[in-house]
Parts: structure tokens; sequence; C-alpha cells
């Protein structure tokens, strides 16, 4: 793992590795969670991430009891110069969560959740997850557009995004922030909110971790219930034809349907008669939010693009959906995985996508086609620092296997999707982004927005403490003072 183009400073340099031994012994005695040191029993388990690529050693993890905890973590990694990893949900897909020889500062146990039923809206910490948060709101009827996996933290996608199942009728997770509580590199807790610290407020939905620490979350809710959703599995021999036209019908649909197309091998499952099993197939995956026997008619043309091998669609809890992408909670496994954002579905993009995902295709291979557009795009283009409203649809090219499988290989197969789409891509989401980040922050974030970024950062973070993310790099040199107390 190479930290050298996000951090400014080395972290192999030696002084920067070398822990103040009493000044450990104080930072134990001070915080009300625990500081995890290597030996310690917790150590193992509490080193790793969602992630199997990134095995590494931290000199400690600090999992934080409450927001004083972070303030007391944050201020001693800036006085020790430590290498500082923040970490939530812990799944961040370059590994940015977890660090050799640095700090890592661990959210995990600030969970806390706070519903207000009467006018739809919560607190979240960020240590909660998306699966935790819809189970919490399911008896209330009400929801939080997320992502698609349910054991995503909270931390780190409501910073960067939330592009999910109910995108395109609720909008990004982001949309509905109202306030953010954040502790930022110089040890002050600071709220922002359209109206306190409001350019603060915009950068920190879609600028990542770059600024400080998330304790806290205000957000809008919105209607959950019961959702039409599912999937459909059909045969890939006409993978060409059935993605054409379910890109004609999702763009189209109303903004209650969001959906996604699968490219994959028959996974050996009950419902998916035996001879197809590891056969390849498209699967299109669906939410639908709303009026249920609207949401049958909505959906029905997306059931019947071939004869189906399996048709799973069904009203269901909103929670129950998050069983679907269940193989995106499997921790311990090598990850390899590229994303782009397009601006429309031309039949020769499609075309190269599967072209270029059945060459390459293995149990190991999913490449995903997501439909966006309707309450994503008709959020101003300026009103937050993601900047990609105006795309139709995102590929997702990853490769999940166990760590015996020759890493090389995997990588080459994801890297050949990429590249045959290339032509035809715009942008990528910040948290899709894994190991092309120097290559790539200027997809993230076109230049009027990072140049935007880069002036917040040089306010709130000038020295780079929180450098381990998708960085926005510092133009400002300056110091930062304080004490650990
Ligand atoms: C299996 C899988 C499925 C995913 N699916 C989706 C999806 O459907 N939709 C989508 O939008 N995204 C998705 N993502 C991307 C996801 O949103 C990002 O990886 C996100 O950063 C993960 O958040 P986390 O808190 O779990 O991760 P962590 O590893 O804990 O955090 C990732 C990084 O975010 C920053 N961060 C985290 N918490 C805080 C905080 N409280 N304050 C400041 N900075 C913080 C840090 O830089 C940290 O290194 C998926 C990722 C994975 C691995």
């Amino acid at each position: 793992m190479t930290y050298q183009d996000t951090v400014q400073y080395n972290p192999n340099e030696p002084e920067r590795r070398q822990i103040n031994e009493q000044m450990m012994d104080k930072l134990t005695s001070i915080v009300r969670g625990e500081v995890i040191l290597p030996g310690d029993a917790a150590y193992e388990t509490a080193r790793k991430i969602w992630s199997g690529n990134f095995d590494c050693y931290p000199a400690a993890i600090v999992r934080c009891a409450d927001a004083e905890d972070v303030r007391i973590a944050v201020n001693f990694a800036r006085e020790q110069g430590m290498l500082l990893s923040v970490r939530s949900g812990g799944h961040s897909i370059a590994g940015y969560s977890t660090n050799d020889g640095g700090l890592v500062i661990d959210l995990a146990h600030l969970r806390k959740m706070t519903i207000d039923p009467v006018n739809h809206t919560a607190r979240l910490e960020p240590g909660l997850t998306w699966g935790e948060v819809s189970n919490a709101l399911q008896p209330f009827g009400l929801a939080m557009t997320a992502g698609n996996v349910a054991s995503v933290g909270v931390g780190g996608l409501l910073l960067g995004g939330g592009v999910g199942w109910m995108v395109r009728a609720y909008g990004l997770s982001i949309d509905r922030v109202r306030s953010v509580e954040l502790v930022t590199a110089d040890g002050q807790l600071l709220r922002a909110s359209a109206d306190e610290n409001p350019e603060l407020f915009w950068g920190l939905r879609g600028g990542g971790g770059n600024f400080g620490i998330a304790t806290a979350f205000e957000v809008d809710l919105h209607p959950g219930g019961t959702v039409l959703g599912g999937i459909v599995f059909y045969e890939a021999t006409e993978a060409e034809r059935i993605l054409k036209e379910y890109a004609r019908l999702s763009v189209a649909a109303p903004d209650e349907l969001s959906t996604q197309a699968m490219l994959a091998l028959a996974p050996p499952a009950p419902f998916i008669p035996p001879d197809k099993q590891g056969t390849p197939i498209v699967g299109i995956l669906v939410c639908y939010t709303g009026d249920l026997s609207e949401g049958e008619r909505v959906v029905a043309p997306l059931r019947q693009l071939a004869t189906p091998i399996a048709d799973l669609i069904a009203p269901m809890p909103y929670p129950q959906i998050f069983a679907l992408t269940e193989v995106g909670e499997v921790r311990g496994l090598q990850h390899y995985g590229r994303s782009q954002f397009f601006e429309t579905f031309s039949d020769e993009m499609l075309h190269r996508l599967v072209e270029a995902s059945q060459s390459v295709m293995s149990p190991e291979t999913i490449v995903s086609l997501w439909v966006l557009g309707g309450a994503m795009s008709r959020v101003a283009p300026d009103a937050t620092a993601f900047a990609h409203r105006d795309k139709q649809g995102m590929v997702l090219i990853t490769h999940f296997a166990p760590l015996s499988v020759d890493a090389a290989s995997l990588h080459a197969r994801t890297q050949q999707v990429f590249q045959a789409l290339m032509p035809h891509a715009n942008g990528v989401y910040v948290g899709f982004v894994v190991d092309e980040v120097a290559q790539r922050m200027h997809d993230v974030y076109p230049p009027a927005i990072y140049d935007r970024l880069v002036a917040l950062k040089n306010q709130y973070d000038p020295t780079n403490l929180f450098g381990l993310n998708q960085n926005i790099k510092p133009t400002a040199s300056a110091t930062l003072a304080g004490t650990v107390k």
C-alpha cells in the first residue's frame, strides 16, 4: 500500500513512527474509550478492516467513546506527528482506515441514533451501519437513502455521497444532511449547517474526510416501509440487447424506481436451476418506493426482457433489500475495483461493456451498471461538493476473491473492462476511487470544485493531518498548536 501520493509527510520517517510511550500512557488514561495496542487481545481484530488487501499494523487504535475522545485523539495524533487513519464502518476500498505504524481513530462505538418520527429527522453517529439505520427506522415507516450494502458505515458514506437503492427517489445521502458535528485538525468541535460554517457544510457533503472527523450527522428522513424490490436473472446470451432495453426503460422510469444491472456468473443458489449455476447471467436489481400496484406496472417490462432464469422481485420491507448485496459484506477478501460515471448510455458504450465484461468473466467478477438521475439530478450542481449530478449512469467493475487467488490477474481483468469503457466515461465517485487517487482527483472534482475544496483544506487542515483519504492537498503552509488535555 502506498500512501506517498496522499500524505505530505513520509510515514517511513523514523521520527514519525516512534511513539512517545509516556504520551501513549497519558492518552490511555484520559480517553473514556479504549486504546488498543499491539499485543492486546483485541488488537488482531481491531487492526483489520473490510478489505483483505490491507494487512496493516497500526501503532495504536483509539476506540473513542464520544466526541470528546475524538478531540483528545486528534490532538494526540497532531502533537505526536502520527500518521492518522479515521474509521467508521471500515469499508474504505482504498484501505485508508488502517495504516502501518500510525494511529487509527476508530468510531465504531459512536453509534447512537435519535429518531424524531414527528419531524422526520434523525441524529446519526458515524459508527452505525446503514443496515442498522434502516432497521431502526423501519418501525416508523421511515428510511434514509443510502448505499446498497448494509455493513457500510454511516461516517464514510455520508461524507462522500451515498448512491443506492433510493437514489432516484430521494437523492444522494448527502442531500438529506441538515448538519454535521465535526472535530477539526486543531481539536475544535464545530457544527456545520446551512447557517453555521456554510462553506464547510458545502465541502463536507462530498469532500470526504478531508476537513475533520464527523462525530454526528443530523438528517432529514423520508418514507420507507414496503418497497417492490429484488432481482430478476436472465441468461447472458443476449446480454447486449437486454442491457440496451434495460437502460432505455430505466432512464425513462419514474423517480420512484432505482435500478442496477449486473453481469456475473450465476451463483450456486437454490433459486438458480442447477444447469444454469456458474453460467453468465444478466441480473436486473430494482427498488420501487411508493404505491405497490403502480410499482408492479412500472417494473413489469424489466421482468420481461427475456425468459427469466429466476425472478425474485416481490414486495418487501425496505431493510430486506440489503440481502441482495450480502456478498459485499464479506470481510477479509481481496478486492479490485474501478468505477466510472457516464453522461449517457450510448449503444457503443453498452456494446463495449458487454464485450469486455464477458471476456474477463470469472466467479470473482461482478460488473454493475447503475442508472442514476431522478432526485439526485435535480439538486443544483454547486449545492454540494459532489460534482456529478448530471450523470445518467455509473459502472462499477469489481473482483472479490479469497486471498489465495492471483492478485495480478484480478487487477488485470478489472483494468481491461475499465480501459474498454474509458472513451465513454466522464468522472468518478469519490467512494469508489481505489488506488489511482493521484491520477483521478480531477475526475472526482472538476477544477472549480477542487479549488474551493483546497481553500477549505487550507482553512481547516493546513498541515494535512487528515491525509489518508481521497486527499485534497492543502497549498498553504501552517502549523497547528494545542495540547492533549
Ligand atoms: C462493499 C462496499 C459496498 C459499497 N457500496 C456503496 C454504495 O452502494 N453506495 C455508495 O455510495 N458507496 C458505497 N461504497 C463506498 C463507501 O461509501 C465508502 O467506501 C465509504 O467511505 C465507506 O464508509 P465507512 O465508514 O464504512 O468506511 P471507513 O473505512 O470507516 O472510512 C472510509 C474513509 O472515510 C473517512 N471517514 C470515515 N468516517 C469518517 C468520519 N466520521 N469523519 C471523517 N472522515 C471519515 C476516512 O477518510 C476513512 O478512511 C461501498 C463500499 C464497499 C466496501
